[in-house]
């Protein structure tokens, strides 16, 4: 099949081919990715407009690594709408990631129809899953006495627990930096500390942790020996992009695209490249990416 000549994935993602497991020389991991029908063990409101799902998914919590994604079929299996629509499947970031216990959970912001019919799931309905989509953020092991700092704004506070355990796991310690607008849109905050380590909270309205944006409790700390990894809306990212550039800190970001498919075919998700032409496919070249390779605000 011929390829768009300004859209195409780099060499090092092999292609079109996304099923093999593959790691990039950074250390991010794309995992063979299948269909699962996960059951809904609990389905909590966590907030005003914001829910955390934990699902039994075996395979893949066995296989997931955190930065990935999966693509949820929001009408459930009959159970929990007899509709058509909507057809796509909506990404949802991996939050906790239970291996040993085959169990995977989820936190989502109720933003439209998808995630409104999301929401009136409930605990023994069955989801239809396809993932771990993606690249995860890069392998923690591989730098073991970098400072690794996490930072997370609203609704990209969730995919940090995971990486804060796996982490841990590799023998890091990392500070979590996580803000939101208000005291209630901080999702995931609760997954994140007990994943351990430190966690420092940020509120631009005062009402949880310090008052502020949580780049500014970034910027007071960030140095050129640290790591750090990313996840929250674009001019977040885009903020934290251009600290760590001027600190000459390494940068990881996981960034959110509309996308259909999440595995490279409908290149809904293309995001311009830093430098040169061309775009990269969030969901195969990413949603992990170092920061200098992408320009989020594009
Ligand atoms: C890789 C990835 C991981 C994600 N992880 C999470 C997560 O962990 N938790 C979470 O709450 N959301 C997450 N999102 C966003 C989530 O997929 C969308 O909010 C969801 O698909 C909206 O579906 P809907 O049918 O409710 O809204 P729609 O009716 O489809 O859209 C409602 C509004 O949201 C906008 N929108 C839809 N998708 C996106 C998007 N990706 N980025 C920006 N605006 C969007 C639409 O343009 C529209 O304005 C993720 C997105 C991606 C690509």
């Amino acid at each position: 099949m011929a390829r768009p000549a300004a859209l195409h994935t780099p060499d090092r993602t092999g292609g079109w081919s996304q099923l093999e497991d593959t790691e990039s020389p950074d250390g991010r991991v794309r995992s063979p990715w299948a269909h699962e029908t996960a059951t809904i063990l609990r389905h909590a409101r966590g907030g005003p407009d914001w829910y955390t799902l934990t699902l039994s998914a075996g395979a893949l919590a066995t296989a997931a690594l955190p930065g990935q994604f999966v693509q949820v079929d929001v009408r459930g299996d009959g159970a929990v709408a007899r509709t058509a629509d909507p057809l796509l499947r909506r990404p949802l970031s991996l939050c906790t990631i239970d291996a040993a216990g085959g169990r995977i959970s989820l936190i989502y912001r109720v933003v439209g129809r998808g995630t409104a019919l999301l929401a009136r799931a409930r605990p023994g309905d069955r989801l239809s899953l396809l993932g771990p989509l993606g690249r995860s953020f890069p392998e923690p092991s591989r730098r073991p006495d970098q400072p690794l700092l996490l930072v997370g704004g609203g609704l990209g506070i969730p995919p940090l627990a995971g990486a804060a355990a796996w982490a841990r796991r590799a023998g890091r310690q990392p500070v979590a930096l996580l803000g939101a607008r208000r005291a209630a849109d901080l999702a995931g905050v609760t997954e994140v500390r007990a994943a351990g380590g430190a966690v420092v909270t940020a509120t631009e309205d005062g009402s949880a942790g310090r008052r502020g944006l949580v780049t500014d409790i970034l910027s007071a700390r960030l140095s050129a020996d640290m790591e750090v990894w990313a996840c929250g809306p674009n001019p977040m990212l885009a903020a934290v992009a251009d600290l760590c550039r001027r600190a000459g800190a390494e940068c990881w970001l996981c960034v959110e695209r509309p996308m259909a498919c999440g595995f490279g075919v409908c290149i809904g998700c293309a995001i311009s490249r830093a430098a040169g032409d061309g775009y990269l496919k969030a969901c195969v070249d990413g949603p992990v990416f170092a920061a200098a390779e992408v320009n989020v605000l594009a």
